[in-house]
């Protein structure tokens, strides 16, 4: 078992299904302890536990919706006082409205923004007081924010595209304490998000398939890892050549 990861306390939003749960496995696979959040699935967060803990792993859950930003950075400061403190934040949790611009709700527009944008900003502020210098976190944005090829898709290219422009500026902030932010931007990845979409997909990923959420979960973990301490800032496609 690689153990790049050995002795890091990190906490995952979002993490009782899909690339978040795949990033809860590879984070507890190179020896790190991990909470994570989940809001609508406890049976999934549960299940993920156990299978975590069975392996020797350390891994727990906490139900806190990210539309509530106080319940979010309560989770975050339990999740931190039963770690003993934090290495590593994952704004993972999102949503995606898939929907034309005469069909967009208000609450629909809202709760995306509040989701993709709100929590993951106000999770960095409450994980950033925890963090020591070589903190890491990592922001799950998407390949929208890079091109925005996808029509139904104008609220949740927002939200990516703002949490990605936060990451940017948030790195410049927290450099000086030794903390690194930087995206992710995956393509089409198989999770129950784009479930029923990968017809509609395929034909526009130059890779001829949709990813595998193991493969985001591997670069968050380089990126949370030893090696990655002078990327900062950065926005990382992760997506079959379909932007490029
Ligand atoms: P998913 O299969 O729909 O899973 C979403 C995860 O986020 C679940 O664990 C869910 O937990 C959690 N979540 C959703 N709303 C939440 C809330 N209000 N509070 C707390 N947790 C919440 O989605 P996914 O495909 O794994 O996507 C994960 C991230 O990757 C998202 O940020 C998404 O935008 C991004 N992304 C996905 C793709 C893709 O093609 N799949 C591509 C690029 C980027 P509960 O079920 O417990 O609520």
């Amino acid at each position: 078992m690689s153990a790049s990861l050995l002795n890091k306390r990190a906490i995952v939003t979002g993490g009782s299904r899909g690339i978040g749960a795949a990033i809860v496995r590879k984070l507890v696979e190179q020896g790190a302890q991990v909470a994570f959040t989940y809001s609508a699935s406890p049976d999934a967060a549960k299940s993920l536990v156990d299978e975590l803990t069975a392996t020797g792993g350390t891994a727990f859950a906490l139900q806190a919706d990210s539309a509530d930003p106080a319940g979010l950075q309560a989770a975050i400061r339990q999740a931190v006082d039963r770690l003993g403190g934090l290495d590593i934040l994952v704004n993972n949790a999102g949503t995606l409205v898939h929907a034309l611009i005469d069909d967009f709700s208000q609450a629909d527009f809202d709760r995306t923004m509040a989701i993709n944008v709100r929590a993951p900003f106000f999770a960095m502020q409450e994980a950033a007081r925890h963090m020591q210098s070589g903190g890491r976190i990592i922001n799950v944005s998407s390949n929208v924010a890079v091109s925005a090829a996808v029509p139904g898709a104008s609220v949740y290219g927002l939200s990516k595209s703002a949490l990605t422009a936060m990451t940017r500026s948030l790195a410049h902030e927290f450099a000086p304490k030794g903390i690194t932010v930087n995206a992710i931007q995956p393509g089409p990845t198989t999770t129950d998000m784009t479930s029923g979409m990968e017809d509609f997909i395929l034909g526009m990923v130059p890779a001829g398939r949709m990813a595998h959420a193991s493969e985001p979960a591997a670069l968050v973990a380089y990126l949370a890892g030893p090696d990655a301490g002078f990327i900062n800032g950065a926005a990382v496609t992760i997506d079959g050549a379909m932007t490029a």
